[in-house]
Order: structure tokens, then sequence, then C-alpha cells
């Protein structure tokens, strides 16, 4: 598709939708989000890219003995945009923090993961300008930090 302007809270809050609309178990969700960010670029691409990171979420919740707990909360700041995806899985081990962006890796069961899902969505991300960090939360779990650029005519 072409660049346009788009609301990045309403993807998220679309991508949230689908992703948790498949799951059986209870999640609790929470979401922290202002009433629009709006952001220049390819929506349907940020969609996957938000999409991904929602399903990787509830992938590594799994096996939780919690009850899976989803926290997205979103904001602005100076002029770019930021989401940060916060699950209460295992976190991701030390040694693959810097491995997980990479093409093909992934330590899902065979046939359950590609391992494409984040080195795609880092490029996606990248071509919009903006960032993709991963880490783990001292309270435990994962959590992803994203960063766009807000769109310049919202500045
Ligand atoms: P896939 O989902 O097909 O495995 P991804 O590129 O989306 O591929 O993710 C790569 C790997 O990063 C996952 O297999 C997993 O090891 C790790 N990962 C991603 N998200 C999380 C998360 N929320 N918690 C723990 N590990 C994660
Ligand atoms: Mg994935």
């Amino acid at each position: 598709g072409e660049s346009t302007r788009f609301d990045l809270v309403h993807l998220i809050r679309t991508a949230v939708h689908w992703v948790t609309k498949g799951e059986r178990r209870e999640i609790e969700t929470t979401l922290d989000l202002p009433d629009t960010l709006t952001i220049q670029g390819h929506p349907g691409q940020i969609h996957q890219v938000l999409m991904n990171l929602v399903q990787n979420a509830l992938d590594a919740m799994r096996d939780n003995t919690q009850t899976p707990r989803l926290t997205i909360s979103a904001g602005q700041e100076e002029t770019n945009a930021w989401l940060s995806v916060r699950d209460n899985g295992p976190g991701i081990d030390e040694q693959d923090l810097s491995r997980i962006f990479d093409p093909f890796f992934t330590t899902k069961p065979v046939g359950q993961g590609t391992g494409l899902g984040l080195s795609i969505s880092y490029s996606i991300i990248a071509d919009h300008r903006g960032n993709l960090t991963a880490e783990n939360h001292p309270d435990g779990g994962a959590e992803f930090r994203l960063e766009l650029p807000l769109s310049r005519d919202v500045l």
C-alpha cells in the first residue's frame, strides 16, 4: 500500500482484538493508551508487527502458572510515538537477547515458529525510521518497546 497517515492506537486495538480472539484461556489485558497517535507509513506493515508482538507475548505465556497478563501501553515523547507490549511469561534467556531479531531464530517447537516475525518486524520498523527493542522486565516477563516518529503535521 501507499504511505499514509494513520492512528497507531487504533491499530494496536485491532491487533489485540484479533490475536486474543483465538485464545481459549482468560488473558488479563490492560491497555493504557492515549486517544490517538498519528504516524506516517504503511498501516498494513505496522499491523503485522503489532500482531506478531502480541502473538509472541501470548505464546510466551503458554505454560504460565499465573494468569496470563498482557499489558500494552503507549504514549508520545517529543517527536516520537512509543508503544510497549509486556507479558508475564518467563522472559527471554539472556544469551538469546542478541539473537531474537535474527532471521530464523526461534525457540518454538518445529512447525510452530518460523523465527521470521521479529526479523521482519525489525526491518519494517527500521523502514519507518523507528526502533524496536526487547528487554526482560525487572518484575518478570518480556517487554518489547517500539518507537516511531509522529506524523509531522501533528507536531
Ligand atoms: P517465532 O515467533 O516464529 O518464534 P519471532 O521472530 O517472532 O519468531 O520470535 C523469535 C523468538 O524470540 C521466539 O521464538 C522466542 O524465543 C523469542 N521471543 C519473542 N517474543 C518473546 C516473548 N514475549 N517472551 C519470550 N521470548 C520471546
Ligand atoms: Mg513470532
